[in-house]
């Protein structure tokens, strides 16, 4: 039998990709392998959101091709997509295939082998217009799956590349979404987690009628789905009508991720953020007026081009005063072809480090202040499949994205949801709990 071995770098939408990519490459008849191991074919879904991204996609290429020098090694996702010719240099590669035609992937690795040179087969991402159908039927993990339902954005923030590497906001058939959802329920799936690259346009492309709330009405009835997630959503696209929605059905999970990126209105502005400080604020308090418990977390960027002293000290208090549940802190890294790379007063290695640090410290002070609220609760605790490597014990996470560790679980709980008594802090991140008998 043919096998195959994946590595995935970055977000969610690639671990996404990549499961649909398996899919396919079984249905051809492969055998799914790990990375780790000879395979015929390895594929890497490589990032390139930061330095870090495309680096590490490059190792990964090389350790393939030394596994099995016989091997195909096809270089897909956003790092391939932007820099095709730079992918296809790289000693080993044999296939370049970016963000586009992944839905062809087998076909396109046949004839790879075939081919002497590296076969490069990324298209233009901007004449892109539709939603690229990858559905995913089962998922390893049987509690909590993430379904990718739009791809692309139109918003150019100055510091990213994601637009060039994913094209224009393109949005799945409501009636595909549906389909899969329903598939993966049968298959155990008690949560459901909307994906995409910029998942707040859903529907910008389907006409007026359809829009992300409108998507959540129509997944909200299946039967044995227990709860609704979003993976992230900018702050004006939140709207009142959603916040509705999440205060009445409690499928809807209390949590939103509202990525803030900063806290001062000059570098809100040189990002090209489409917010106010003050807006984001207003929102917030509108959401908790309306939801008191809800989990509200945040991805930051530190040392932006032009950031002072006191831009961050402004971006390090607003943070605070939010009371964001949880942090992502991240350094600003240059992207060739955005605008933010060509941007005068670029910040030393040294300044960025001292501020991601300084950030990741609030960070943890924020969730375990966050966090203390809920002890003495009962909540139920949606537990996952496998137990936590390091310690062996279940775990699993609330609906407003607090992790907790049950004291006394048993295997008859995973992939179950139980109630769970918050009993104390359990490092700086999550809690203990104990079960409720019923
Ligand atoms: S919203 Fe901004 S940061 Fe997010 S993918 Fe689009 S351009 Fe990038």
């Amino acid at each position: 039998m043919k096998t195959v071995a994946f590595y995935t770098l970055g977000c969610k939408v690639n671990l996404y990709d990549t499961e649909s990519m398996m899919r396919t490459f079984e249905d051809a008849g492969y055998q799914i392998i790990d990375f780790k191991t000879k395979a015929d074919v390895y594929v890497v879904n490589t990032c390139t959101v930061t330095h870090e991204g495309a680096r590490k996609s490059r190792q990964m290429v090389r350790q393939a091709k030394r596994r099995n020098p016989d091997s195909v090694v096809a270089v897909v996702g956003c790092y391939s997509q932007v820099a095709p010719e730079e992918v296809a240099q790289i000693t080993g590669v044999d296939l370049v295939a970016g963000t586009k035609m992944r839905h062809e992937l087998v076909t396109l690795v046949e004839e790879a082998k075939e081919a002497k040179l590296p076969l490069n087969c990324v298209g233009q991402m901007m004449e892109t217009e539709e939603f690229e159908e990858l559905p995913v039927e089962e998922y390893k993990e049987r509690t909590r799956a993430s379904i990718k339902v739009q791809e692309g954005c139109n918003q150019y923030c100055s510091y990213c590349i994601i637009p060039y590497a994913r094209g224009p906001v393109r949005s799945r058939k409501p009636g595909n979404a549906l389909r899969e959802v329903r598939n993966l329920v049968e298959t155990g799936v008690k949560e459901v987690v909307l994906t995409g690259i910029h998942l707040g346009a859903y529907g910008q492309d389907l006409g007026a009628e359809m829009n992300l709330v409108e998507l959540i009405k129509m997944l909200l009835p299946i039967e044995g789905l227990e709860r609704i997630r979003l993976s992230s959503i900018e702050i004006t696209e939140v709207t009142d009508e959603m916040i509705q929605l999440m205060a009445v059905e409690t499928k809807f999970c209390p949590h939103l991720h509202l990525p803030l990126q900063a806290g001062s209105d000059p570098i809100l502005q040189a990002m090209n953020r489409p917010y106010t400080t003050n807006m984001f604020w207003r929102e917030v308090k509108k959401l908790r007026e309306q939801i008191p418990d809800i989990a509200i977390t945040t991805d930051v960027m530190v040392g932006f081009p032009g950031e002072t002293e006191e831009l961050f000290s402004q971006t390090f208090d607003f943070v605070k005063e939010i009371g964001f549940s949880q942090l992502h802190v991240f350094k600003y890294s240059i992207r060739q072809g955005t605008p933010a790379a060509e941007m005068d007063n670029q910040l030393p290695k040294q300044i960025k480090t001292e501020r991601s640090e300084k950030l990741r410290q609030l960070g943890d002070k924020l969730t375990l202040s966050y966090n203390d609220q809920f002890i003495g609760q009962v909540i139920p605790v949606l537990i996952e499949e496998e137990r936590d490597q390091t310690t062996g014990m279940l775990n699993g996470v609330t609906p407003n994205y607090i992790r907790v560790y049950l004291s006394d679980g048993d295997d008859a709980d995973r992939g179950n949801i139980v109630e769970v008594r918050l009993v104390n802090n359990y490092g700086d991140k999550a809690i203990l709990g104990e079960k409720i008998s019923v």
